[in-house]
């Protein structure tokens, strides 16, 4: 016999514990989500129980319509590369909606095997499920499993190389006369060529008139009026759409068939699931309870360090670090040591306060960014992020939006970029653009140190502050998502999104600690490369500049007398609007004389400072950059000369602090929160900028979103800033004035009635 790779295809609804089981038969790796949507990309992998066989994991999908991308790409493979078996995972705790699917896999004649999850909850609820009965009536092998403890996954794999094999599943069930009056019609003048087994799949994709189908098959015009004819009898004899008839017959058929199957335990009983869900899910209690979820998260991550008082161990591990890592010895020591091999100066320059001080101010906050990526991926697991995407599409959706785009929202605090392909969910243009433009609101891991600095340096520990930060990005999302709808680019109706709930479940240790250490891997990877690079650029650009006419490191002019007289100190103390006395050499380098100019922008917003601003413009290049420009602009003061070695860490954050207060007059706080803002708003990296530019597919759009979030961004921080100061003290009139002004139109356009569009969405 010859032999040939069997090779087999998983296939099931989004949150049917498609990934859990492709880990366990393969033993590949990768990170297990609760959302819908994310498995975008292909997976293979080989089974464990046999090496020879290719298991590849479809993209979760609820039918074979050609609606969204992943039902594309999943019925694509299955029809054009006509895998040996398919092995259908089916979630035991919600068969009304996986069966729906299952039927139509039935019909592509491609042997079938079902692997019933989830059956450690079904048993635990006391429901049972009649197997053998309904193995019968879909036609094909089931077995139980339970992905997540590994029971029956074996079997399951033997059963599915076996179907592989030589196995053959006939689809039992048959639509109602007109119908199959009709499929018999168009089966005879359309596939009759095709092999048997594949005709019935055909012929009721050409029954709902599926364009992708028809197009495929290069049928001729007089055949498709011959068989729109067909159509058209059905649809007027059962008065309905062709689709909307296959639907509904198919949802009859399996709701018949569950009633003598599926035996629930006492009825009107309700799960512990669902007990939760009514208090966490409840209209009015749910969001207060997302706001104290999170408030918690924030805490234990970011908030009071235990050492302070308050419950947070991850600042407690941060402050540690950054004692160790932002000073002591990374900075000082190194420089001590480089010097005392006899280094030259300005490589021990670059080294200690280019390098370790930029890389080490970003790796200072890992700590806290593991604890919080460790609760997320804990919320993640459980399931209740699952019930934040549905209890934020319950709000969008009285604002015309789709929740659907909440989940792109809750990938982005990871990363911005696979957020923003996330969007790719969304079907409907306007709203996954919509999506794409706002998504990179959330506050990502990479911006984290930003929140981490504030929060922690400026703000003494702050829980509320780091946890605003969370809840402005979901308000700027919302905020935008419905006055962008309300704007004749983004009007029309939202696309329905149906989104089920998966029971509640303890944590598998073993996925969120990986999806943890991924998160957390992926950050230190970048401050090993990214970082280190930019780091050496911005040291470059700190330390060389042109210092009264002659151009060299600013710190070895400063000490020339001849070069820095007195008149000179008078003109840049000028220049940079500070005392004479406050003019360091710094204020000669390439970056304050470039970022110095451009600092006007921030004015209006409390931080026009040539320090703030060149942060947040080299935040561009990686967000961690803001933090880690700070590290190497406050990295030393040269004026304290050989005191500075006796200081730690908390010096240079100490500094930044005071810094702020002094450019602002006095309203550090403020203007820090109102930079903290700004750098979370504006426009992401350059990286999720790429990715956007890719969902967008056009040059126009992108440019829309990158200056749309510029601006709002630049708004939000300026409302903020001088409306804050009404209470912080020193009113500009001015200023207050336009605040409340762009204040008033942002609330008019969320209040407007959302007709006016929806008229001139209707061509
Ligand atoms: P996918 O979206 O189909 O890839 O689903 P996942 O593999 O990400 O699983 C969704 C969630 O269900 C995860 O939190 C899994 O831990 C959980 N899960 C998967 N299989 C089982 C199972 O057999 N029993 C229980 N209780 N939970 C499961
Ligand atoms: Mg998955």
């Amino acid at each position: 016999m010859e032999n040939k790779k069997l090779r087999i295809a998983l296939a099931g609804n989004p949150n049917s514990g498609k990934t859990t089981l492709f880990n366990k038969l393969t033993g590949s790796n990768q990170f297990v989500g609760n959302w819908p949507g994310v498995t975008v990309e292909k997976k293979e992998g080989r089974l464990i129980v046999d090496k020879e066989v290719i298991l590849t994991d479809l993209p979760g999908i609820y039918s074979l319509s050609p609606y969204t991308l992943e039902e594309v790409v999943a019925r694509n493979y299955l029809i054009e590369e006509k895998p040996d078996a398919i092995l259908n995972i089916v979630d035991a705790t919600n068969l009304e909606r996986n069966l729906y699917l299952t039927t139509q896999l039935t019909e592509l004649g491609i042997p079938v095997v079902i692997a019933l999850n989830m059956m450690d909850l079904v048993k635990k609820s006391g429901d049972s499920i009649h197997v053998k009965e309904l193995s019968r009536q879909l036609g094909c092998r089931i077995v139980e499993i339970s992905a997540l403890k590994g029971d029956g996954v074996k079997e399951a794999a033997t059963a599915a190389i076996e179907a592989a094999k030589n196995g053959k599943t006939i689809p039992q069930h048959s639509f109602s006369g007109p119908v199959e009056h009709a499929l018999a019609h168009i089966e005879e003048v359309t596939v009759h060529n095709l092999p048997e087994e594949r005709q019935r799949w055909y012929a009721i994709k050409l029954f709902e008139r599926d364009e992708k189908v028809l197009e495929g098959l290069q049928i001729t015009d007089e055949v498709k009026a011959h068989i729109e004819n067909d159509i058209a009898a059905a649809e007027k004899e059962l008065d309905d759409d062709a689709e909307s008839i296959i639907t509904n017959e198919r949802y009859i058929y399996i709701g018949q068939m569950l009633k003598g199957i599926y035996k629930k335990k006492g009825t009107g009983q309700l799960t512990v699931s669902d007990k939760i869900d009514k208090i966490v899910t409840n209209r009015i209690l749910a969001l207060p309870i997302f706001v104290v979820v999170m408030f918690l998260v924030y805490a234990l991550s970011m908030g009071t360090s235990i050492a302070d008082g308050g419950v947070s161990i991850g600042t407690f591990l941060t402050d540690w670090t950054n004692d160790v890592l932002g000073g002591a010895w990374l900075t000082d020591g190194s420089r001590a040591i480089l010097e005392g091999w006899g280094v030259a100066p300005w490589l021990v320059g670059l080294i200690s306060d280019g390098i370790f001080a930029g890389v080490g101010a970003v790796l200072g906050f890992v700590p806290q960014m593991l604890v919080l990526f460790l609760m997320l991926c804990l919320l993640e697991d459980c399931g209740y992020m699952a019930r934040i995407a549905f209890i934020m599409d319950r709000i969008f959706r009285r604002f015309g939006l789709s929740g659907k785009s909440f989940i792109p929202m809750l990938v982005a605090t990871g990363c911005g970029i696979p957020g923003v392909m996330a969007s790719r969910t969304i079907e409907n243009e306007r709203d996954r653009r919509m999506t794409v433009t706002t998504t990179t609101f959330m506050p990502c891991g990479a911006k984290m140190p930003i929140i981490g600095l504030i929060a922690g340096a400026l703000f003494g520990g702050s829980t509320w502050v780091a946890t605003s930060a969370y809840f402005i990005g979901v308000a700027a999302i919302v905020i935008s998502g419905i006055m962008l709808k309300k704007t004749k680019m983004f009007a029309g109706d939202p696309a329905p999104f149906v989104m089920e709930l998966p029971a509640y479940h303890l944590p598998a240790w073993g996925n969120v600690l990986r999806g943890t250490w991924e998160r957390g891997w992926s950050f230190i990877k970048r401050a090993g490369t990214v970082i280190v690079i930019s780091s050496i650029i911005i040291w470059f650009l700190t330390s060389f500049g042109t210092v009264n006419g002659r151009f060299g490191m600013v710190d070895d002019l400063y000490e020339d007398e001849e070069v820095v007289t007195d008149e000179y100190i008078a003109v840049v103390a000028d220049r940079m609007g500070v005392p004479e006395d406050e003019v360091e050499p710094m204020d000669d380098s390439i970056l304050a004389r470039v970022a110095q100019p451009v600092s006007i922008v921030f004015k209006p917003l409390g931080f026009g400072d040539w320090k703030p601003t060149a942060a947040t413009v080299t935040g561009l290049v990686a967000k961690e950059e803001v933090v880690a420009n700070f590290g190497i602009m406050y990295a030393y003061d040269d004026q304290d000369g050989e005191e500075e070695l006796e200081e730690n860490g908390d010096q240079i954050w100490d500094r930044v602090s005071e810094d702020f207060d002094s450019f602002s007059g006095g309203h550090g706080k403020l203007a820090a929160y109102a930079f903290m803002i700004f750098n979370l708003l504006c426009a992401p990296c350059f990286a999720a900028m790429g990715a956007i530019k890719r969902e967008m597919n056009s040059g126009k759009w992108t440019m829309f979103a990158i200056g749309y979030q510029c601006c709002f961004a630049w708004v939000i921080a300026f409302i903020v800033w001088q409306v804050g100061r009404l209470f912080a003290g020193g009113v500009n009139v001015i200023g207050l004035l336009l605040a409340l002004v762009l204040l008033a139109l942002i609330v008019w356009q969320l209040l407007k009635p959302y007709k006016e569009a929806q008229k001139l969405s209707v061509h």
